[in-house]
């Protein structure tokens, strides 16, 4: 630690906060000043870990050596918090999502813009590889002009029973799992309006709230994408599929397992038929192996300490912030557009 290490403040020491600990200390010029959380269990964890615990939150906000604070509580305290960090002339970091309603963010943007403190989010799946892989592939045309994305995430264990089943709290699947989902997908398809979205929710394990969905978003240049969240699938599709004129690419589970596929040469003749117990189909036949071409993924690498270094130099004014309010925005209102489908059970139109 230096003299102009910048100080940050974690309240909620949870299972994230924890995470953001472990990564403050591996991060050049942030120093941990200290935590609150109103559990005493959680206050004596900080304690054996030799992390300074305030006494309450107020003194924490009192702590002038404190210049960023990172709001990792349950989803509905984040609007309040932050608001109050900011107004303590803090730096705020809320973690995702970032509150329940577009009103709510609309009153932590406002703060932001009274107090001229800086305010994001950390969406920091944007640095998944596997989602930078398909991105990137995307991006280049890698298979021609794609036409359907398809990104999912499944679990068999249903939502954590925690504040994750309770709806006052902002528990459910799209708060939790959709934000990142819907995040990355807005981006890959950055300038592309969003037309029309469908959504249906599943509620096997809860009744209270969402523990999956399955999204249709139809953008503006003609590509589906549809984006699932399951949490009672005990076989899990691919994490991403993607289509296009020459090629498909996939990536199966978070060892970014996978691979692209194309045409080689010439159409293929003389299919050999695939003869089922019913019936015969060409069609539908698999491909020769001498017919394809099969590419590794151009696997992006990435360095999720990334996300605190462009704060701390938006901070220092060195920099530009990379999670953006006006996309934080965009994609609570996608969530809210996904909510109001499921319950209409019709298509929304969104922009
Ligand atoms: P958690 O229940 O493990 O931790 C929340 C902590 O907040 C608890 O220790 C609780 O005592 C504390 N807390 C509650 N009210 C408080 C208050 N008023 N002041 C101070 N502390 C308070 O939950 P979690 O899994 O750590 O999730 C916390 C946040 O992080 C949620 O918003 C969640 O969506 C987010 N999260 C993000 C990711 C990610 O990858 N970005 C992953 C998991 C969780």
């Amino acid at each position: 630690m230096s003299q102009q290490d910048m100080k940050i403040a974690i309240v909620g020491l949870g299972g994230m906060g924890d995470w953001h600990r472990n990564l403050i200390e591996s991060i050049d010029g942030l120093t941990l000043a200290g935590i609150y959380d109103i559990k005493e269990e959680r206050q004596e964890y900080a304690r054996e870990k030799n992390v300074k615990v305030y006494d309450s939150f107020e003194e924490l906000l009192g702590d002038n050596s404190v210049e960023l604070c990172l709001i990792a509580t349950p989803n509905d305290l984040h609007k309040p918090l932050a608001i109050a960090a900011m107004k303590a002339g803090k730096n705020v970091v809320s973690e995702k999502p970032v509150t329940l309603s577009s009103a709510d963010l609309q009153e932590m943007i406002e703060a932001s813009k009274e107090t001229g403190m800086l305010f994001t989010v950390h969406q920091n799946r944007r640095w998944d590889e596997d989602f930078l892989t398909m991105k990137k592939i995307y991006k280049e045309s890698r298979l021609g002009e794609v036409f359907r994305i398809e990104s999912r995430v499944h679990g068999s264990r249903g939502i954590p029973g925690d504040w994750r089943q309770e709806k006052e709290h902002g528990g459910g699947m799209v708060l939790d799992w959709g934000v990142h989902l819907l995040d990355q997908i807005l981006l890959m398809m950055e300038g592309v309006k969003l037309k029309k979205v469908y959504t249906t929710m599943t509620y096997v394990t809860n009744q209270l709230v969402d523990d999956g969905f399955t999204a249709s978003l139809l953008f503006e240049n003609g590509t589906e994408v549809i984006v699932e969240v399951g949490t009672s699938n005990f076989v899990n599709l691919p994490r991403w599929y993607m289509l296009g004129s020459n090629g498909t690419a996939i990536i199966e589970d978070w060892s970014l397992k996978g691979e692209i596929v194309s045409a080689k040469g010439q159409n293929e003749k003389d299919v050999v038929p695939v003869i089922t117990a019913a019936g015969l189909t060409k069609t539908m036949a698999p491909r020769r192996e001498d017919t394809i071409a099969k590419a590794e993924l151009p696997v992006v690498k990435s360095d999720i300490r990334d996300f605190y270094r462009n704060v701390m130099k938006t901070i220092r004014g060195e920099e530009e912030i990379i999670v953006k309010l006006p996309e934080v925005a965009r994609v609570m209102r996608l969530m809210e557009a996904l909510f109001e489908s499921a319950e209409k059970k019709q298509v929304i139109d969104f922009e």
